[in-house]
């Protein structure tokens, strides 16, 4: 299997067609490579490309923080029923979880941000890094058009898990649009989350995460606003997945 490295990134540089390439990379580390989808677009048509490119049982894994959308459950059962695939399910460490809630309560991400942070280290970073730590290859399904944060993004990304082994961060889907994502989905009949049908007067989901914690966007919002509405800051809203550390 190919070293982590910059000399692996010149090289697969060259594949620009996202297909070729998710293909690429499931051929070349097998189950040491796989999507991770919280069921946006990208994460649902990066498996359909999988397909697509000839891998019949491509691996995938989902952070299920046990508070997502019924409708995201949903959306699950209808991707593995539709590709004939099993969705590996990583949740947060329930001793862990019952000490937190102890501590600061069921809601504490009312309460400040570092509590929020608290939690979704907990309830999604704590969950990925155990994902992280079976594989080489890590597909995300993030784009720039997201936010001012991601639009400085790359394709590549070489980060460590906690041990500080290398591991590839690949978005192959970095620069396509929601519309361009929408409408694969849509030719390819690929199943999405029903939440991302639903639209009034213009308000409407553009990602699905953790209920409360996410809301429709209006027409001319940014399009991570919908996340944590009740924090001043609108720059800062990730969860802790895809950022980088300062250390890193
Ligand atoms: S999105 Fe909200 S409920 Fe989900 S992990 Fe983060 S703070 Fe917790």
């Amino acid at each position: 299997m190919p070293e982590i490295n910059e000399n692996l990134i010149s090289e697969l540089e060259k594949i620009q067609d996202p297909q070729e390439l998710i293909g690429h990379l499931y051929r070349t580390f097998g189950n040491r490579c796989a999507i991770g989808t919280s069921g946006q677009l990208t994460g649902t048509a990066m498996i359909d490309q999988a397909i697509q490119a000839g891998i019949t049982k491509p691996r995938v894994f989902t952070i299920d923080t046990l508070r997502l959308f019924p409708e995201t459950y949903q959306l699950f059962e209808a991707i593995e029923k539709r590709y004939q695939i099993h969705i590996e399910r990583l949740e947060p460490d329930s001793q862990k979880l019952g000490e937190m809630v102890k501590e600061h309560g069921e809601f504490l991400f009312f309460d400040s941000k570092e509590k929020q942070e608290l939690c979704c280290g907990l309830r999604k970073v704590e969950p990925n890094d155990r994902a992280l730590e079976t594989l080489d290859v890590w597909l995300a399904g993030l784009r720039t058009d997201q936010s001012q944060e991601r639009s400085g993004k790359s394709r590549f990304e070489i980060i460590t898990d906690k041990k500080g082994r290398s591991i590839l961060k690949v978005a192959p889907l970095l620069f396509w649009t929601e519309k361009q994502a929408r409408d694969y989905c849509a030719v390819h009949q690929v199943p999405i989350h029903k939440l991302l049908n639903v639209n009034h007067n213009g308000w409407y989901y553009e990602s699905l995460g953790c209920v409360i914690c996410t809301t429709p966007i209006g027409p001319t919002e940014p399009r991570r606003a919908g996340r944590w509405r009740w924090f001043k800051d609108d720059a800062n809203k990730e969860c802790g997945l895809h950022v980088v550390k300062k250390d890193e």
